[in-house]
């Protein structure tokens, strides 16, 4: 497609975009009487509007019912998680069994860790990513210790080449190979944080399948973001936080997904609660544990009804619009500020580098751009004229225009704010 870095353009591609009444159905923040132009969706989405009402629904009920509540609320609250499999499933090509919705990421992570990471005395190697996101790489390292290894010999990190932005396929498929049969666990973010890398995640898992390790993945910014295939690509687990592209808000609950053909097997280790008994026997106090049929069983705690009524909110929204017209959105809008970027940057001549790959197969919504040349005081000033993006030293912004609220618009605009950001006018 051709495109053209004017107003025009730009309101045309709008005017086109089958999405563009969605940006009406969130809040955004004003900065000089404006919305702003916001690009850090990956980090914490927007506030759709109906997500009040869903809250407000729970504090209704609350009042009306209390403890009532838990089986007579309009939605019951003794299930009320049970909602989110099957629409969770559509976003992360799931069967709505392998799907449950609990606790935080990192959370989730470590208690995936004690079902799916069985280290014994030959087999216990970890296998992720260089400079993962910080907590994982402080998870990653406490489950090793936990079990009595030592980190630098038991996480095994694979590397990017020098002076290249993205990981190569090859080189982690030879790092899986290399460590063979002394890993037990291959583990990485299906979407880099920083790069906004997409990695190839069917053949990944085939190959750690291949050495007999466990294969999961850290889906923080891919789930609402890329294309998932989770039971098709045959992942062992993944779980993923709900406040970034899914704009449930802020630290709110996140999902998992469990594998179906570990559902049934009796002597898998798990940490356990009521949540995750029986739910026809959930009630009946009994004392042996008698699990759920599907990922429910990895439960613990009865739900933050609270929490999970704005994710529910943001979640009906997915339903409604489905991935496939996000990710054509997506692709286009991305494609579209590349391009508003790349004009830029010959008209000021500067020089920016964009890091995220520039073949669509292997990036979602976020573009990060090294501002060779560029420091902080460019960013204050995009963030002062409505521009909210995110800093990564040393300096590497994050640009993600979630196609469900930016618009061609925001991106013309974006770019004669940084132009006039870069000549100081
Ligand atoms: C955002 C993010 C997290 C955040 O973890 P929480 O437990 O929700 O605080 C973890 N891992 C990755 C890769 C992330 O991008």
């Amino acid at each position: 497609m051709e495109f053209s870095n004017t107003r025009e353009f730009a309101r045309s591609m709008d005017k086109e975009d089958p999405l563009a009444t969605y940006k009406d159905e969130f809040i955004f923040p004003e900065v000089n009487n404006k919305k702003v132009i916001y690009f850090t969706g990956n980090s914490l989405g927007l506030q759709p509007k109906s997500a009040k009402k869903y809250v407000d629904e729970v504090m209704d009920d609350w009042a009306n019912l209390a403890v009532e509540g838990h089986f007579y609320a309009e939605k019951p609250w003794w299930d009320y998680h049970e909602r989110f499999s099957e629409k969770l499933a559509k976003v992360v090509g799931a069967k709505p069994p392998e799907i449950t919705v609990m606790n935080t990421l990192t959370v989730n992570l470590h208690l995936l860790m004690v079902s799916f990471y069985r280290p014994d005395a030959k087999r216990y190697k970890i296998i992720c990513e260089e400079k993962a996101f910080p907590s994982d790489q402080y998870m990653i390292a406490s489950q090793v210790k936990f079990h009595g290894f030592n980190p630098e010999d038991a996480v095994v990190e694979v590397k990017k080449r020098a002076g290249e932005n993205h990981f190569r396929t090859e080189d982690i498929l030879k790092k899986i190979e290399e460590i063979g049969d002394e890993c037990a666990l291959v583990l990485f973010g299906g979407v880099n944080y920083y790069s906004g890398q997409v990695l190839d995640m069917e053949t990944i898992t085939r190959a750690g399948h291949e050495i007999g390790a466990k294969v999961g993945w850290d889906l923080a910014h891919a789930v609402g973001n890329i294309e998932l295939k989770l039971h098709e690509w045959n992942v062992d687990f993944a779980a993923w936080c709900s406040y970034k592209y899914m704009n449930s808000g802020p630290g709110n609950a996140s999902g998992c997904f469990i594998n179906e053909k570990y559902h049934e097997l009796k002597e898998i280790p798990r940490f356990e609660g009521w949540w995750g008994h029986s739910k026809e026997r959930r009630f009946l106090m009994e004392p042996e544990f008698q699990p759920e049929p599907d990922a429910h069983a990895w439960q613990i705690s009865n739900a933050p009804i609270l929490a999970l009524a704005p994710y529910l909110a943001s979640l009906d929204m997915f339903e409604k619009v489905g991935m496939p017209a996000l990710i054509e959105k997506r692709n286009k809008i991305v494609a579209y500020l590349e391009f508003v970027l790349h004009q830029i940057d010959e008209e000021v001549e500067s020089d920016f580098e964009i890091i995220t790959p520039s073949n669509q197969n292997e990036r979602g919504t976020q573009l990060s751009v090294f501002l060779h040349g560029e420091g902080k005081e460019l960013f204050n000033y995009l963030m002062k004229n409505g521009v909210i993006i995110d800093w990564r030293e040393p300096n590497v912004i994050r640009l993600a225009p979630a196609p469900f609220y930016c618009s061609y618009e925001d991106m013309y605009e974006f770019g004669q704010i940084l132009k006039r950001g870069i000549l100081k006018i």
